[in-house]
């Protein structure tokens, strides 16, 4: 199994240094060719949404991955990562892969809160740290969409078909149970973050 970690802006190597730790193969997907040299699941980093966006699409990366994703290659997104997967966004008109219907709010915890670190139950694993940096949250999913974590009432985790979108940061704590989730999801094709599994 071999993992795809976008790398052409934000906290990629968090996310490497995770899989490190659980000693899964990963490539960097930094230039087109890099697309083309097969991978079972993909990340999407944290960063900044709107400089990775224009990223991927000069590089000639974007219309790629979107199919990919389309065709249901497995993905784990965080912050920014779920800001480029939403069909929708309510604060920015910009629109990128748009793969999970639901409507995201950008740096939705205004400045105060821009950064904060809490607990909270995520569904099928229990409480698990969770670190926020100018986070963005889930306003509006439609139905099929599942929730897998609020916080304070607002969606911040949900999965659709193969595709995990997190508001927060796992690469930066040393919980790895989300990523072993994913990692379940790519190495059998499906995984459902039920108490039963
Ligand atoms: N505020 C960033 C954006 O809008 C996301 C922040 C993050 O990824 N930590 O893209």
């Amino acid at each position: 199994m071999k993992i795809g970690i976008a790398a052409v802006q934000g906290a990629f190597l968090e996310h490497e240094n995770m899989l490190e730790k659980l000693g899964i193969e990963y490539i960097e997907l930094r230039q087109k060719a890099d697309l083309s040299k097969g991978y079972d699941g993909l990340i999407l980093p944290g960063g900044e949404s709107t400089v990775q966006g224009k990223l991927l699409k000069e590089l000639d990366m974007f219309d790629t991955i979107k199919a990919q994703i389309e065709s249901d290659l497995p993905v784990l997104a965080t912050c920014a990562g779920m800001i480029l997967l939403a069909e929708n966004l309510s604060n920015d008109d910009k629109r990128y892969f748009q793969s999970i219907p639901m409507t995201v709010k950008r740096n939705a915890y205004g400045r105060q809160l821009g950064s904060f670190h809490t607990t909270a139950p995520f569904q099928g694993i229990g409480e698990i740290p969770m670190t926020f940096i100018r986070a963005p949250y889930i306003e509006s999913a439609d139905p099929e969409v599942q929730v897998l974590a609020a916080v304070n009432g607002k969606k911040v985790a949900v999965r659709y078909k193969k595709q995990i979108a997190l508001a927060f940061h796992p690469e930066l704590d040393t919980d790895m149970r989300i990523y072993e989730g994913f990692l379940k999801l790519v190495r059998n094709g499906s995984y459902k973050f039920t108490a039963s599994t």
